[in-house]
Formats: structure tokens, C-alpha cells, sequence
């Protein structure tokens, strides 16, 4: 039964098929649609291989079977078959007697399915070759973007999304911010620091908002102990995209730690925290009061926070600091609700993609589910909220 959806596409392209036929050649196409529900036969009995022997026994005997094959070969690609799709797109390109259009079509399908199989050199060829179709051009730049992504070719990605936008009225600022960005990363993995700025200024001229650049922007400035520089490009990633302040608290304490500028570092906090009220800024605050100010403060902090806004990262500072005070018998219970809030910070998915809702423990700049650039954000640290 799974097969019968297959055959609604098909039995379309065999109606017009037939339509197609002359009266002068009714008795070589009764056979030939004879063959053809033979091969609907095979199908339906789950017979795939059969199936295909038949169509394209049609096919070697009939040009205006291209259209079946097409259909047949990007079904068998949806259901996942690829090395199918591939032998049924691959033979038809082999017919001489296709047209222009139908040539095309099956190349376009036979790059989809080299996609699909992860073939992605073969495919990269077919769709080079399709740049030069006016119609096609679009979708086959599209595609080449896609696999120089997967084979990690920044520098090519960047090229043919820059060709892309020339001719579509879409942007591709953001995504190509990010190759720019991963250009950087490469650079840093050798220590080539100039060339990693390079590359990270590319990319803010192309996305002012990409908050990915200045994230590291801000980590390559606190290697050189530019402290003062990498606050101020840390700070910035709140007006690029709030969404990603959490990202930004640790390594800002750590700046204003290294230059002994605590009271900064407070008085940026309580202003962060009129905005936003995330587990991580209170966090980073409860520890602060804990060094500056003695338990008491923390607890009496944290205690008055969380009534309002419960956080488990709130929630596991607390116990932490209560147990800190001793070992014995009566603290089971503590060292228990810290041991389960632990458990459950690092099993929670911590980030989440705002458009496809995929949710994963690190932050990725590419979503793995509906592959958009900085669609991946951190969740409100785990907020237990009341019911509003
Ligand atoms: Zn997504």
C-alpha cells in the first residue's frame, strides 16, 4: 500500500502519454501500455528493480516516456532510494533523443540526488554546468552554496553567494557574515591573529549584527590582554542581539576581573539585570556579592531574587553557598537538591533554534535542523515560571 502514492504522479505522465499517441500506432502503444501496467504491477508488489526494468524498456522504445522517468526518479529520491533515483535520472541523461528542457530537468534531478547521497563532487559538476540556464541559475547557485558549505569551501560559499545576490533580491549579508566568520575561526586554529581580525571585520561590514564576530573579537582581545577592547566589543553583542547576552556575562567578568575593576563589573551587572532577569546575570551577581560582601549578602540576594524570577541556576548557587557552611548529617538534603540541579543543568538543552525549534546542549551557528545562520539562541536558563 505504501507504493500506491507513487502511482498518481506516473498514472498523470501515462494519461498524457497516451494522449500523446497517434491513431496510425495504437496497436504498438497498446503494447507499450501493457508494459506499463506490468511495471505498476511491480510496484505495487514491491518490486522496485522490475519496475524499473520496464520503464525503461518503455523508455528505450518511446521518447515521450521521459516525463515517467522523471516522476519515477524523484519519488524513489523522496522515499530515500538514492542509488535508484541515481540509475533512473543517470540512464534518461544517457537517451540522445531528449529535449533541451527534458535534458536539463534530469540533470537538475541527478544533482539532487548526488546531494542526497552526499556525493557532493559529482553534484558540484552537474550544477556548474547548469549555471549557465537563465532558468536555472538561481537554484543551481543555491545548491553549489549548499555543498561548499558542506565541504567547508568558505572562500567559494562567499563567492557564489555574492553571485547569488546579484541576481535575487534576497540577502545574503548574514550567512555569508558567518562564512567570513568561519574563515576566522580556521585562521585561529594556526594563530594567524591579523588574519582573524581581517576576517572578522569582513564580516561586520557585511552583517553589523553578527554578534558571532564580535564574540571573537572580544576572546582575540582578552589573548592579547586588551581587557578594555574586549569589554567593549562584548557589551556591544546586547544592542546586536540580546538574545545572545548570556553568552557574553562570563567572559565579560572575567575582563573586569583581570583589571581589577569590580565595582565596574557590579555596576554593569545591576544595570544588565534592570533589562534582564536570566539565570546567568544572576548567577554572576550572587557570586560577586559572595566575594565582595560574605555569604549572608549572596543568600539574602538570591533568596529575594528568586521568589520573583526562579531560576535552577539561582536555585543550585544557593544550595552551593548554604552547603559551604558545613558536612555534616543535616545537609543530606542540600547536598542531594544540589546533586539533582546539577544533573539537570547538564542534561537540559540549553539553546534553541527561534525558527525550526531544534533544540541541542551547545551553541551552533548553523541550525543542524533547517540549516539557517544565527537562528540558535540561549535559552532563558532554565526560568521556572509561575503560571501568569
Ligand atoms: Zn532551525
Amino acid at each position: 500500500m505504501e507504493l500506491l502514492w507513487l502511482l498518481l504522479p506516473i498514472a498523470a505522465a501515462s494519461g498524457w502519454w497516451a494522449a500523446r499517441r497517434s491513431t496510425t500506432d495504437r496497436n504498438a502503444s497498446a503494447v507499450r501500455h501493457a508494459d506499463y501496467f506490468k511495471g505498476l504491477n511491480y510496484l505495487i508488489d514491491d518490486q522496485p528493480d522490475q519496475a524499473i526494468e520496464v520503464f525503461t524498456r518503455i523508455a528505450d522504445v518511446d521518447r515521450d516516456t521521459a516525463e515517467i522517468h522523471l516522476a519515477l526518479g524523484n519519488l524513489f529520491r523522496r522515499r530515500g532510494e538514492v542509488d535508484r533515483a541515481i540509475h533512473i535520472h543517470g540512464s534518461l541523461i544517457a537517451r540522445t533523443y531528449l529535449t533541451a528542457d527534458q535534458r536539463q530537468r534530469a540533470m537538475l534531478e541527478l544533482g539532487e540526488d548526488y546531494l542526497r547521497a552526499g556525493l557532493f563532487d559529482r553534484a558540484e559538476e552537474l550544477f556548474q554546468k547548469l549555471l549557465d540556464q537563465p532558468d536555472l541559475m538561481t537554484l543551481a547557485l543555491s545548491r553549489l552554496i549548499h555543498i561548499f558549505q558542506q565541504e567547508k569551501d568558505w572562500r567559494q560559499a562567499i563567492a557564489y553567494s555574492d553571485r547569488l545576490e546579484r541576481i535575487s533580491s534576497e540577502s545574503k549579508r548574514r550567512q555569508t557574515a558567518h562564512f567570513c566568520c568561519e574563515l576566522a575561526e580556521e585562521a585561529k586554529g594556526h594563530s594567524q591573529d591579523d588574519e582573524v581580525r581581517t576576517w572578522l571585520l569582513e564580516a561586520l561590514a557585511r552583517d553589523p549584527a553578527c554578534t558571532r564576530a564580535n564574540l571573537l573579537l572580544g576572546r582575540l582581545a582578552m589573548r592579547a590582554g586588551d581587557y578594555p577592547a574586549a569589554i567593549a566589543v562584548f557589551q556591544a553583542v546586547e544592542r546586536q542581539d540580546r538574545g545572545y547576552l548570556p553568552e557574553v556575562i562570563a567572559p565579560l567578568g572575567q575582563c573586569y576581573s583581570a583589571l581589577g575593576h569590580l565595582d565596574a563589573w557590579i555596576t554593569y551587572l545591576r544595570e544588565v539585570q534592570e533589562r534582564d532577569h536570566g539565570g546567568r546575570i544572576t548567577d554572576a551577581l550572587a557570586e560577586y556579592l559572595l566575594r565582595q560582601e560574605g555569604e549572608e549578602s549572596a543568600l539574602r540576594f538570591l533568596e529575594r531574587e528568586l521568589r520573583e524570577y526562579p531560576t535552577l541556576l539561582g536555585l543550585r548557587r544557593l544550595v552551593e553557598i548554604k552547603l559551604a557552611r558545613g558536612q555534616g548529617a543535616e545537609y543530606a538534603d542540600l547536598r542531594a537538591l544540589h546533586c539533582i540541579s546539577t544533573q539537570m543543568l547538564n542534561s537540559a538543552a540549553r539553546y534553541r533554534c527561534d525558527n525550526c525549534g531544534f533544540v541541542v546542549k551547545s551553541l551552533h551557528w548553523c541550525c543542524p535542523g533547517c540549516l539557517q545562520w544565527s537562528t540558535i539562541k540561549p535559552m532563558p536558563d532554565l526560568v521556572m515560571k509561575t503560571s501568569a
